[in-house]
């Protein structure tokens, strides 16, 4: 394998492992601190090897090319979370330094061990159970209600791997399989919030303002950040929860919470955590021109132990707005009317080929007027999607 090429002046490389759009997105703030790039990619066209040199192909699960890649880097990190613990620990076995560390990282990997270790912080999260047969399902959705929301533990990514069951007879296909299973209630939330954060190997922490993830068919299709009228309360005790998750899971690198709003008949709000993932997140995509300093900038100074940069928003309001795939392949064609039509609109596209709802890219626009900026953005998604042609 070739090494990557450092900059003289003694700059490191970063490793990444996966070629995807997060790794893609790592790339301008690298350029711009001189430090190198070079990520295991999937294939020779993928998003993050179409802009970083050094990409040699191979897969997150061979764990000869994962070692032999991390050697020729100073840091470890991730695109993506599907690297299997037993290679982690043989990195870490083999002296590199990997961020986040297998031990933070399985709480991303498996939702029951997530579950489990939050529960034990005292995290506020739904009701939960660990199941394998129909018994086990049959009797929680007894006890806490029916429908209820069965997930599988490892694997799942944008909906997938997460059903909404009605009774116990729903999930024969599932249960079939023997495997076990994360049985959750279906808790009736006002919105879905995400919360990012920064955390380097010494300690230092930042978070960004909390957002609003909008969900359609499963996936986040617009954020609001910051979170229109969150309750000031709500607000602390989500930031204080996301620390101290963070600060207890030893987690490095950037990170995001995901969460439920729930309200109730007296205008009071709380929350449960749904989900974390640890790596940049698409709850943070509009940091890249909304903050002082984007999530991708900000991963790479947690993994180089590095002093945090600031997290505070640029503009009153910013709105991202993902473009998924529509029957529209030609994108550079609709630059010449979205770009004359909204010079403010900032577009990130990720040099995906366009399959019908993948995440291609986003757009962000930032301003004073909510309203305006969401419509801005919606209607760039559309045009890029074909929905709208003008
Ligand atoms: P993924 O790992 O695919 O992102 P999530 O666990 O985030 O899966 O679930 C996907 C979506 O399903 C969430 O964004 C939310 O809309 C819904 N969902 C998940 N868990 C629950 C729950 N316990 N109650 C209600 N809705 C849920």
């Amino acid at each position: 394998m070739t090494s990557p090429q450092r900059a003289p002046g003694g700059f490191p490389v970063v490793g990444i492992i996966g070629g995807g759009q997060l790794a893609r997105m790592c790339q301008p703030p690298a350029v711009n601190l001189s430090i190198t790039l070079s990520v295991l990619a999937e294939s020779a066209d993928a998003a993050a090897a179409q802009v970083i040199p050094s990409a040699p192909v191979g897969s997150h699960l061979d764990l000869d090319a994962v070692l032999s890649f991390a050697r020729e880097c100073d840091v470890v990190t991730f695109d993506h979370e599907h690297v299997p613990q037993e290679i982690l620990h043989a990195l870490v076995d083999a002296g590199v330094q990997v961020h986040p560390k297998p031990e933070a990282l399985i709480y991303a990997q498996d939702k029951l061990a997530m579950r489990r270790r939050l529960t034990e912080l005292g995290v506020p999260c739904p009701a939960w159970a660990r199941i394998t047969d129909r018994a086990g399902l049959a009797a929680f959705g007894d006890e806490h209600g029916w429908p209820v929301v069965l997930k599988t533990p490892r694997g799942g990514y944008d909906g997938k791997g997460v059903r909404i069951v009605a009774s116990a007879d729903d999930a024969q296909d599932w249960l079939a399989r023997g495997e076990e299973l994360l049985v959750e209630e279906a808790v009736s939330f006002a919105r879905e919030l995400a919360v990012l954060v920064a955390r380097s190997p010494s300690g230092q922490a930042a978070v960004w303002p909390i957002v609003h993830t909008v969900q359609t068919d499963g996936i986040c299709t617009e954020v609001l950040a910051p979170a229109p009228e969150l309750d000031a309360g709500l607000q602390a005790g989500v930031t204080h929860a996301a620390l101290r998750i963070a600060g207890e899971l030893d987690v490095t690198g950037v990170f995001a919470v995901e969460l439920f709003e729930i309200t109730d008949d007296v205008g009071g709000s709380s929350y449960v955590v749904n989900e974390l993932a640890m790596r940049p997140h698409n709850s943070g995509h509009w940091t890249m021109d909304g903050s002082v300093t984007s999530q991708f900038e900000q991963h790479l100074r947690a993994v180089l132990d590095l002093p945090l940069g600031d997290v505070r928003p640029r503009d009153r309001w910013t709105v991202m707005g993902n473009v998924l795939g529509g029957d529209y392949p030609q994108l550079y064609s609709a630059y010449r009317h979205l770009l004359a039509r909204d010079p403010g609109l900032k577009v990130h596209l990720y040099g995906k080929q366009v399959r019908p709802g993948r995440k291609i890219g986003h757009v962000n626009v930032c301003g004073t007027d909510l309203a305006d900026l969401r419509m801005r953005a919606r209607h760039a998604a559309d045009f890029f999607e074909g929905t709208v042609t003008e």
